[in-house]
C-alpha cells in the first residue's frame, strides 16, 4: 500500500493495488498544474483509493482527447496528489512526488513517456521507456 500526503500535511490518502503503468508526461497541462517541465505518475486502481485525512479540492479540465482530467489537490498548500480521467472509472493517476517514502520514487522510473514532442531539447529521454508523440490511453 502507498500513502500520499500534501506539502502542509492536511491531506493524506492511500492507494492499494497493483501499479498498471509508470508514466512521465510532458503535455502543457502537466507543465501548468505542476509548475515544472513534466509530471511523473503511477496508474493505480481507483477502487484502492482511500481518503485518510482532509478534503481535497478538485479542478476539471477538458483535454485534447475530449476526455476530462480532474486534479485533486490541497486547497491550502496546492499539492496535487492525484488525477482522474473521464476516460476510465477504473484507474487513478497518482503523482509520485506526493507519495511518502523515498523508495517508491526510486522504483518509479517511467515505462512510457507521453507528449515527447514537448520535451525540452536539454532533457534526455528515459532509457528503455516507450516514447509517445502524444497521448496514450490504458486498457479500460
Ligand atoms: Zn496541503
Ligand atoms: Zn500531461
Amino acid at each position: 500500500m502507498l500513502e500520499s500526503s500534501c506539502l502542509c500535511g492536511a491531506n493524506r490518502v492511500s492507494f492499494e493495488g497493483d501499479i498498471s503503468v509508470k508514466m512521465r508526461c510532458h503535455c502543457i497541462d502537466c507543465r501548468k498544474f505542476s509548475g515544472s517541465t513534466n509530471t511523473n505518475n503511477l496508474g493505480l486502481p481507483i477502487a484502492g483509493l482511500k481518503i485518510l485525512q482532509g478534503t481535497l479540492k478538485t479542478y476539471t479540465k477538458e483535454v485534447a482527447t475530449g476526455n476530462t482530467m480532474t486534479s485533486h489537490f490541497c486547497g491550502d498548500c496546492g499539492s496535487t496528489l492525484y488525477r482522474i480521467s473521464s476516460f476510465s472509472d477504473k484507474w487513478v493517476s497518482v503523482m509520485i512526488g506526493g507519495i511518502d517514502g523515498l523508495q517508491t520514487v526510486e522504483d518509479s522510473k517511467a515505462d512510457v513517456e507521453l507528449f515527447v514532442k514537448y520535451r525540452p531539447s536539454w532533457m534526455a529521454p528515459i532509457e528503455g521507456a516507450k516514447q509517445e508523440e502524444g497521448t496514450w490511453l490504458p486498457e479500460h
